[in-house]
């Protein structure tokens, strides 16, 4: 069986050992995930990884090979996607253009039914709901990126689905508007109460809209956490490469004590928490802001000295790529760079023990 992650069978969502396969592909392997009710959880891996396709499985789009998929207990696995009572925020937005911003809202509600006189005060609520008030009787057309986004977020919810897809809905907004949408859109859910998920292969952006991130791999999920414990303690290499970023040295296991480790490797000595065998190899990683210029670091165990390969200004903090061979490779982050560093310069390097993570060498 698959790795079992999540809330258990008390899950909102449950999708016990999803399986799909397209042709010889596996695309979902024998996958579980269960999501709380109210929670906001990221689908979150590389270009191929099978998120869009867990995606449509649950909204109908698809049906797996095995598994089932259960929402508030009741086994969805083979219901058509207009019976599932899920909504969908697609890529494209999939608006009508030929629909005024109200019309495109009201569209789910007309195909359930709901009689005008219900229907309009259900529609200004969710318009209000995305801040578009102003603009109800406009045409798609005539909006903007960030509004047309707006208007589809607006006509999945207006139908009260009991769970809200998300297929990359940032996707086409530049850079700025993104962000801006991304912290909207995890205000606007937290108001309503919904449970979500949302695909994306951007990590800042699974960071910062997400309660858990679902790092998917090969069509399994990798590690499910919160985005503190994900980043802090990733469960693997995959992992720890794709989400931020880190000095991972190489090296051999060459002393070991109680619940520490040390380690020799290109950069020397360096002491970690873990229980290795002594002459395990294995791979010592540490996150960029948790390294400090300097060798008198309070507390800090270890202490290392790099080349500096390369300079980096990103406006709030600085970071200085080292000189490193591979597989090995560096990046540290500094609040500011101090006077006299420059390419080529060598630098002395602390951190603690406890920010050092090993993992088995591939
Ligand atoms: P992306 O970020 O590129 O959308 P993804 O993680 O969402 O990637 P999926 O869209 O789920 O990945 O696709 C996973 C794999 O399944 C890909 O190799 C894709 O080519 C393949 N695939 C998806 N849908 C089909 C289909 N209908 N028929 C055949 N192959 C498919």
């Amino acid at each position: 069986g698959g790795v079992s992650v999540g809330v258990g069978a008390a899950g909102h969502l449950a999708v016990s050992g999803a399986t799909k396969r397209f042709g010889a592909a596996l695309v979902l392997d024998d996958l579980s995930i269960a999501v709380a009710k109210g929670e906001f959880v990221s689908l979150l891996g590389p270009s191929g990884c099978g998120k869009t396709t867990l995606l449509r499985c649950v909204a109908g789009l698809l049906r797996p090979d095995a598994g089932r998929i259960l929402v508030g207990g009741a086994d969805i696995t083979t219901l058509p996607a207009h019976r599932r009572n899920v909504g969908v925020v697609f890529q494209n937005y999939a608006l009508f253009p030929h629909l005024t911003v109200a019309e495109n809202i009201g569209f789910g509600l007309r195909a359930q039914g709901v009689a005008k006189r219900e229907a309009a005060p259900r529609i200004a609520e969710a318009l209000r709901l995305v801040r578009m008030e102003a603009h109800a009787d406009k045409a798609i057309t005539a909006l903007s990126g960030g509004q047309q986004q707006r208007v589809a977020v607006a006509r999945a919810l207006v139908v009260r689905p009991s769970l809200l897809l998300l297929d990359e809905p940032f996707s086409a907004l530049d850079r700025k508007l993104r962000e801006t949408m991304q912290v909207e859109l995890k205000q606007l859910l937290r108001e309503v109460g919904i449970t979500a998920i949302f695909v994306t292969h951007d990590q800042e952006e699974a960071l910062v809209v997400s309660d858990r991130i679902a790092v998917m791999n090969a069509g399994r999920i990798e590690q499910l956490a919160d985005p503190a414990a994900l980043y802090g303690r990733p469960s693997s290499l995959y992992v720890l490469d794709f989400v931020g970023q880190s000095t991972r040295l190489s090296g051999r296991v060459v002393e070991t004590a109680s619940n520490e480790i040390a380690i020799d490797t290109a950069l020397g000595r360096i002491w970690a928490p873990g229980s290795f065998l002594r002459g395990s190899p294995v791979i010592v990683a540490v996150r960029p802001e948790a390294v400090t210029l300097g060798s008198a670091q309070d507390g800090a165990a270890n202490h290392i000295t790099a080349r500096v390969a390369e300079i980096s200004f990103l406006g709030s903090r600085t970071q200085l790529h080292l000189d490193l061979v591979e597989p090995d490779r560096g990046v540290v982050e500094l609040p500011r760079l101090p006077d006299g560093i420059a390419p080529g310069a060598s630098v002395p390097l602390s951190f603690r023990v406890a920010d050092a993570m090993v993992f088995p060498a591939p």
